[in-house]
């Protein structure tokens, strides 16, 4: 993809040139650079008062060693990292990771991606990340706790309610979240909002849980509405059977859906009577079991190994929320060959930019990660709100919220991309109005 405008095309290359071997940072830079083009061209003073040179480069890496004894009294030492990437609109505020894969460029392309996203939430929140390339799969609770508990006597000092708040991601659930919370508040002896997806016993908010995967629906749905079309009907597939997974299949389902596949890292089950979500619940959520156990125990379901096929699965709605990169172009074609006619992005960046140009050109409504998965960052800013207040919402106050963010979230993308010459085109307005009000700050506050 090329960069229509010399200066933020060399600011490209200075990017390149200054993180090597980062590639889904580059790839999540270039991705925004591009679609800020006219607002460039509209409004130079981003560039003259160097709001796009400090945009690219985080305010501050955070780097530590997280040394942790396993049960059998071995010594482990993983890496972790916070990337507190902006903070021009609100504390930072963004997930943490546990997963072999993660490395400084993955946590600065979510860190990245993590301001836009933010922003366009309408809630005063900066963006950051986090994480480690620890691995929780197949570790036991008191090895989990260890870690976290080591993760957190580091990151502690560099974080704090009104400084940065982070929150769960791919690894790190309830059981993480609680380890890390207890261990900063036995440290900082005190009682504050300073991660979110907590438990409801102790600070969390109802429907935290199920806002990535509601929220996705609830932008999917205005998207589909606006083109005159619907969930109700559709067949769905949907990848991953994490969090955001999970939560997808249930709301998709409830607006009428039928999900047909999910997966995880190592296969895809393919269930044509539509994913009985309790069972896939419990095996998941509960009893942490690989996906293929689901075919064992629901008649009539296939297991199929490797988890790319889940594309080949003819659906009219996929929503893939897995991982970075986990749809390409091959995978693009198949679901345009087998008549989808909607993508909406759970996970964080999971088109490859030529899948996603092929969809696009295809006709394929294409809802990008940073609008449509904004839900779970809009209401862990509800908990945070709730945590000052010290006080509650019902699980119908919070949806009721969610709802109306991802609405307008949804309309302010769509009128961002028309007002810029991008009618239709929901990456570029997404990013724009993230954007804009980011830069907007950044310019007011001077060289900073
Ligand atoms: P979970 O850890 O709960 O689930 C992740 C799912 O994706 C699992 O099914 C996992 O399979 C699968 N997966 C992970 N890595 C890979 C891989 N390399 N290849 C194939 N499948 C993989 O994470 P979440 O559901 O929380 O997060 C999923 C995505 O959504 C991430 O991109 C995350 O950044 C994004 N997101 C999450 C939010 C949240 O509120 N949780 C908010 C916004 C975005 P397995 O179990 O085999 O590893």
């Amino acid at each position: 993809m090329s960069i229509q405008n010399a200066y933020l095309n060399s600011l490209m290359d200075r990017v390149m040139a200054r993180n090597p071997a980062e590639p889904e940072f580059h790839q999540a830079v270039r991705e925004v650079l591009a679609s800020l083009v006219p607002v460039v061209e509209d409004r130079p003073e981003f560039i003259q008062e160097g709001v796009m040179d400090c945009l690219v480069e985080p305010e501050r890496i955070i780097k530590f060693r997280v040394p942790w004894e396993d049960e059998q009294g071995v010594v482990h030492v993983n890496r972790g990292f916070r990337v507190q990437f902006n903070s021009a609109i609100g504390p930072y505020k963004g997930g943490l990771r546990f997963h072999p894969s993660v490395y400084e460029g993955i946590i600065k392309f979510l860190g990245f991606e993590q301001i836009f996203k933010n922003s366009l939430t309408g809630l005063p929140i900066g963006g950051g990340k986090g994480g480690a390339d620890f691995d929780p799969k197949g570790k036991t609770d008191l090895e989990v706790m260890r870690f976290c508990q080591s993760f957190m006597t580091e990151l502690f000092k560099y974080i704090g309610p009104d400084t940065d708040v982070p929150a769960g991601d791919i690894g790190v659930g309830s059981r993480e979240i609680g380890y890390l919370f207890g261990q900063y508040k036995r440290l900082r002896n005190e009682f504050t909002g300073v991660l979110t997806g907590k438990g409801l016993s102790y600070g969390g908010s109802l429907a935290r849980t199920e806002a990535t995967g509601y929220g996705l629906c609830y932008f999917t749905d205005c998207m589909l509405r606006d083109a005159g079309r619907s969930f109700d009907g559709a067949t769905v597939v949907i990848s991953g059977s994490g969090n955001v997974a999970l939560y997808a299949c249930e709301k998709a389902a409830q607006s009428g859906a039928k999900v047909v596949a999910m997966s995880d890292s190592s296969g895809y089950v393919y269930d044509k009577d539509g994913i009985d979500l309790p069972l896939m619940k419990r095996l998941k959520e509960v009893e942490r079991k690989r996906i293929a156990a689901y075919a064992e125990e629901r008649p009539g379901a296939e297991y199929h190994a490797g988890c790319a096929g889940v594309w080949q699965i003819p659906c009219g709605i996929a929503l893939p929320c897995a991982t970075q990169n986990e749809l390409d172009l091959t995978s693009a074609k198949a679901l345009i060959a087998n008549g989808c006619f909607a993508v909406a992005e759970g996970a964080n960046m999971p088109c490859t930019p030529d899948a996603v140009d092929a969809l696009q050109g295809a006709g394929v409504l294409f809802a990008p990660a940073k609008a449509a998965n904004a839900g779970g960052v809009a209401t862990s800013a509800l908990e945070m709100s709730q945590n000052s207040m010290r006080f509650y919402w019902t699980f119908e106050e919070v949806d009721e919220h969610l709802k109306k963010i991802m609405k307008d979230l949804y309309h302010n993308a769509s009128a961002a991309a028309v007002r810029y010459g991008a009618a239709g085109d929901l990456v570029a307005g997404a990013n724009i109005a993230g954007f804009l009000k980011v830069g907007e700050s950044m310019l007011a506050y001077g060289i900073v």
